[in-house]
């Protein structure tokens, strides 16, 4: 439920998508452009070779465009790495940040990701932050326990309203699995009491994103939960039709 925050519905394409991949983007342009009533807030994170071309398409529209990594510096000597200044440059406003696949691929820690969400919030970028526990954490107890070090250890110090949090259970991710509802109500309304206890006031307007396999056919599920204010949807939002039925579900 959105708790008086719009929405975030955010596309992460992984290391998906060809020029002519594009063509999905302008559907849901199209899409998202179209219908008066009040729409959630769409952002698609298509891979880096494809920000500019994005960024055109969706000049006139309200899609928004996001990075799905950063490096902590603005430039340098980082062969192969982006900066946030660079994806700010590009046309992204949002950057992903600690997914589970780049902290098991990439040995991102807690600290790496405060770090670049330093350095994304100095670009201009809002970062959204992914925490969240494998199956063994959840079946050993320890699902609340880590993801509370998790965000201890991974949001800066001062990060501004525009801060976002994904809870992305890594077992859920490209699985089909899911946690059941009140599993995502229970942490949702964990990860609400610890941001309020490091941020205060602020905490009531951080958006917090449930990931991990959601489809058009479960969204309505999550949609309905008290502080899940929007979905990071990998697997479905390649294909424009079931990206934007699962915008749908937070009209
Ligand atoms: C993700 O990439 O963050 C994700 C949740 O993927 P999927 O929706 O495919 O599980």
């Amino acid at each position: 439920m959105t708790d008086g925050l719009v929405p975030l519905i955010a596309g992460n394409w992984k290391m998906n998508g060809l020029r002519r991949d594009l063509d999905e983007l302008r559907a849901i342009a199209r899409a998202a452009g179209a219908g008066a009533g009040p729409r959630p807030e769409i952002l698609i994170c298509p891979p880096a070779t494809l920000l500019m071309a994005a960024a055109e398409i969706c000049a006139d529209s309200p899609v928004r465009l996001g990075g799905q990594d950063c490096h902590s510096e603005a430039n340098g000597m980082h062969t192969g790495d982006l900066s946030a200044e660079m994806l700010a440059d590009a046309g992204a406003a949002y950057v992903i940040l600690g997914h589970s696949e780049r902290r098991a691929e990439h040995g991102e820690t807690s600290e790496t990701v405060r770090i670049k969400a330093h350095a994304a919030l100095r670009a201009g970028l809002t970062p959204i932050i992914c925490v969240g526990e494998t199956r063994a954490e959840r079946d050993a107890g320890e699902a609340s326990s880590l993801v509370a070090a998790q965000l201890k250890a991974s949001i800066p110090p001062h990060p501004g309203p525009a801060l976002v949090v994904a809870y992305e259970p890594v077992w859920a991710i490209g699985t089909g699995h899911t946690p059941t509802p009140t599993e995502v109500a229970e942490m949702h309304a964990f990860i609400r009491a610890e941001l309020a206890a490091d941020l205060g006031d602020r905490a009531a307007r951080v958006r917090l994103l449930y990931g991990g396999s959601v489809r058009p056919e479960n969204v309505t599920e999550w949609a309905a939960i008290d502080n899940v204010n929007g979905v990071l949807v990998g697997g479905a939002s390649l294909k424009s039709a079931d990206f934007m039925q699962i915008v749908s579900a937070f009209e």
